[in-house]
């Protein structure tokens, strides 16, 4: 580190430097990062990104057309979700999508209620925005498919529950939750539902054109009022592109905020942060439109095959084998014989980036793994479980 110089340096040995300083990241061509919800971004994403870097959404009537683009991809999102009339933004990630959620839950309750119930698999973005919110989180255990436990969901609805958290996609294993009953249930108690398809809800609509099975998690079931769903995950999209979609645009009234000095004008917002880049937007729309829903049903597939090639050699290792069979392309890797802690050290020493979770390894098939870093990374594993 040092001190900022008193005069600048000239860009080519800033270049030099950079080059080198980076030299240290991990690449995702590399194959090395197997426990990544991100990817390389599309490479027609990252152009249209590098000439939007100016597009502030924080004041939406100075850049209007970007606006209407950011509209155009909810609207997209949500006809890919059983809901052309959802409303929404694209925000900073998974992260600011279910705090929304959950603000937006706490406020349509007045404040008069605080405990949410999440399952013990949903992100800790849940812990932070209950944090922030001042929100009792209750955390359900899951069944024998690693699902929530709908009759424990059940058994804690109180007078005090502001919302239910459901997951189309876990973070540990990629595990979608019973979405319909949970949706029931919201109803039955009149409480806000909100769905976590950060990861899967790229990757869901995209399974069923292939013959695969896609639990249902989306709008088409009437107790859900949000769900998250990320383009800078399974979308492709440049970091940072999360999303967020409410039923209409009625539900996020109670935190939207009338902003009179803006230079382009009034606005009403309902985003945690201020200035809010434009680029993501447009990018994903951009994106969006050159890819279509073949482009995703592709991607998708070739991620599904590899999963599917992972997974049938992970069954013939000694020592290790599957948590559950993957629903989308995570795998979880456990072993009743091995710590996994220590098999995930000696992989990293071999330089693989994985996850590790309290009882399992996760690997995340994304679209930038290849069969060969597949084949690799089983070798490894092999050698490693049998040393
Ligand atoms: N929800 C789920 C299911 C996730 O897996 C993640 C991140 O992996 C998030 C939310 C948070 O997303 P972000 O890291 O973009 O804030």
């Amino acid at each position: 580190m040092s001190d900022l110089h008193e005069k600048g340096l000239p860009k080519n040995v800033i270049f030099q430097k950079l080059k080198t300083r980076l030299q240290q990241d991990l690449t995702y061509m590399s194959g090395r990062i197997l426990g990544s919800m991100c990817t390389e971004p599309h490479s027609f994403a990252k152009r249209v990104y590098m000439q939007c870097l100016e597009k502030n959404l924080g004041d939406p009537h100075l850049f209007p057309a970007t606006a209407e683009l950011e509209r155009e991809v909810i609207r997209m999102f949500g006809s890919l979700l059983s809901n052309p009339n959802a409303y929404g933004y694209i925000v900073s990630g998974g992260t600011e999508a279910n705090i929304l959620a959950l603000w937006t839950a706490r406020n349509l309750a007045k404040r008069k209620k605080h405990e949410v119930i999440a399952s013990a698999s949903s992100h800790f973005s849940f812990d932070k925005a209950a944090d922030l919110l001042g929100l009792k989180l209750i955390k359900i255990g899951l069944n024998s498919r690693f699902q929530v436990d709908i009759k424990a969901v059940e058994e804690s609805i109180t007078p005090n529950t502001v919302a239910i958290v459901g997951n189309a996609g876990t973070t540990d294993l990629g595990v979608v939750d019973s979405i319909p009953e949970l949706s029931e249930i919201a109803l039955a108690n009149d409480v806000y539902f909100h769905v976590d398809a950060a990861f899967g809800g790229f990757v869901l609509p995209f399974l069923k054109s292939q013959g695969l099975q896609a639990p249902a998690f989306d709008f088409r079931f009437p107790g859900v009022h949000s769900i998250t769903i990320d383009p800078h995950k399974m979308g492709l999209a440049p970091i940072p592109a999360g999303g967020i979609l409410f039923k209409d645009a009625s539900i996020v009234e109670p935190i939207g905020m009338k902003v009179s000095y803006l230079a382009g004008g009034e606005a009403n917002l309902a985003t945690l942060v201020g200035t809010r880049s434009g680029a993501s937007s447009i990018a994903a729309w951009a994106l969006l439109m050159h890819l279509g829903r073949a482009g995703y049903e592709a991607v998708v597939k070739r991620c599904m095959k590899l999963t599917w090639m992972l997974a049938e050699g992970v069954r013939q290792i000694d020592g290790v084998s599957l948590v559950t069979q993957p629903t989308i392309n995570v795998v979880g890797i456990k072993s009743d014989i091995i710590a996994v802690q220590l098999i995930t050290k000696e992989l990293r020493k071999k330089g693989w980036a994985i996850s590790l979770f309290p009882h399992h390894i996760r690997i995340v098939v994304m679209p930038h793994t290849e069969l060969s870093h597949v084949k690799a990374f089983l070798n490894d594993l092999r050698k490693i479980t049998k040393e």
